[in-house]
């Protein structure tokens, strides 16, 4: 059986703290969005069924009524609710969550009925005030990063803020339910969020591993921001799930794993890609190696590669070392609230004005276009009404654009170029308004 789903160019949407609407994924002019074509639940077993999209949703059928494991994106829980209620009409005792993210608590008031109880980590609460907190810059990146309007992001993280998202039975290390014929067995296992957790079913030998394990390298660190996603925790969640030799294993963003020496194989490689990862940045931080050095040096062997749609090497290695000490790069002026763009102004006058650095950046922006945004920002730093510099900029991110795979970089790329086109039109409509 093929092991993963795609993420998609949409997938980006999904481990955000925003959650999507219909339109919302309309606008954001995506690809494939998984699960879409699915007219049946997927069966994994005689107890087990997945709803797939963003995220999945499980039901566990027992002769006493049923367990749901997360609840996918609001744009997704209608049509999980509906695929599995064909599956089985019988109570919801329990709905377990995952992590704190939206694409796994949106559905939880549509599943929730007078008996039922919502079962998360005990940090599962705080991330969430963590996210409530940082509200303004999660609403300004996500739109960025999704290309999601501003107002349906605050519309939709206001929604799964309210109370009724919130857990009635919370647990430190484990939690365990008997429940019919099967045991739920609850486990703390930190890994991309904090407040992750694993599901394991003795009697099915099957594993829930919410998004410690996805088809990409993990997204240790994202560009929308989040707490440092510690690589030792999650290796020792990965570990612990592998010990219980699953037959199954069933992630939020996966299709099922089946038998017992894929499961084993498919946990190793992701175990043996982090941890490479993590070791060779701590080896070079020991030697005295800056960041950049680490970002352009670390590779994985190619036996244990992933591919990078989702995750990426260069912010893992990046937020691993930042994750562990900080912004200190051991340079004097780093202490200092003086940044490098200090000194822009002198360099655009010693360039002569505008025109050479422009000239240079133009010269480079195909084949190294980063380079050419540095120099590129000199100048509209210094004057920003140099239209040719923004035209040259949006060259830039489009020669990166073209080469890129990942989705969130190219997220991120795309709304660089419509800003940059916004304010292109602005310069001209004010040139003809004078
Ligand atoms: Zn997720």
């Amino acid at each position: 059986m093929k092991a993963f789903q795609s993420f998609g160019t949409m997938g980006v949407l999904l481990l955000s703290a925003s959650f999507v609407c219909a339109q919302g994924i309309a606008q954001t002019n995506v690809g494939r969005i998984p699960g879409m074509e699915q007219k049946e639940a997927l069966r994994v077993n005689d107890h087990i069924y997945q709803a797939t999209g963003f995220g999945n949703t499980y039901m566990v059928k027992t002769s006493e009524g049923n367990v749901i494991i997360d609840t996918a994106m609001g744009f997704f829980a209608p049509r999980h609710y509906a695929l599995l209620r064909k599956v089985s009409e019988a109570p919801v005792k329990f709905i377990i969550i995952t992590h704190c993210h939206p694409d796994h608590i949106a559905g939880i008031r549509r599943w929730r009925g007078p008996e039922t109880k919502v079962i998360a980590h005990e940090r599962f609460q705080e991330l969430r005030d963590y996210q409530t907190m940082l509200g303004g810059l999660f609403e300004r990146r996500n739109a960025a990063q999704y290309g999601i309007p501003r107002p349906l992001v605050r519309a939709s993280a206001e929604e799964v803020r309210r109370p009724e998202y919130g857990a009635d039975i919370t647990f430190e290390k484990t939690h365990s339910f008997k429940l019919g014929e099967l045991t739920f067995e609850i486990h703390y296992t930190p890994g991309e969020t904090q407040d992750q957790l694993a599901i394991w079913i003795p009697e099915l030998k099957a594993a829930f591993i919410g998004d410690n394990m996805y088809e990409t390298f993990p997204n240790m660190y994202t560009l929308r921001g989040t707490e440092f996603r510690s690589p030792k925790p999650w290796l020792a969640s990965l570990e612990k799930v592998r010990s219980w030799e699953p037959e199954v294993v069933l992630g939020s963003h996966l299709l099922p794993i089946s038998g017992k020496e894929e499961c084993a194989k498919q946990l190793t490689r992701y175990i043996d890609a982090i941890r490479f990862i993590h070791d060779k940045t701590v080896e070079g931080m020991n030697q005295g190696k800056d960041v950049w050095t680490l970002m352009n040096e670390i590779k994985l062997p190619p036996e244990i590669s992933l591919p990078e749609t989702y995750g990426r090497l260069t912010w893992s290695i990046r937020g691993i070392y930042e994750g562990y000490v900080g912004f200190f790069d051991e340079k004097i002026p780093t202490m200092y609230p003086v940044p490098a763009s200090a000194v822009h102004k002198d360099l655009f006058e010693l360039a002569g004005g505008a025109s050479p650095l422009i000239e240079r950046a133009q010269k480079l922006a195909t084949d190294q276009p980063v380079k050419s945004l540095h120099l590129l920002d000199i100048v509209l730093d210094v004057d920003p009404s140099q239209v040719e510099a923004r035209k040259i900029r949006v060259q830039c991110y489009h020669r990166l654009l073209d080469q890129a795979v990942n989705v969130i970089e190219q997220g991120w790329l795309r709304d660089g170029i419509l800003q940059e086109e916004k304010a292109i039109k602005q310069s001209s409509t004010a040139g003809k308004n004078p």
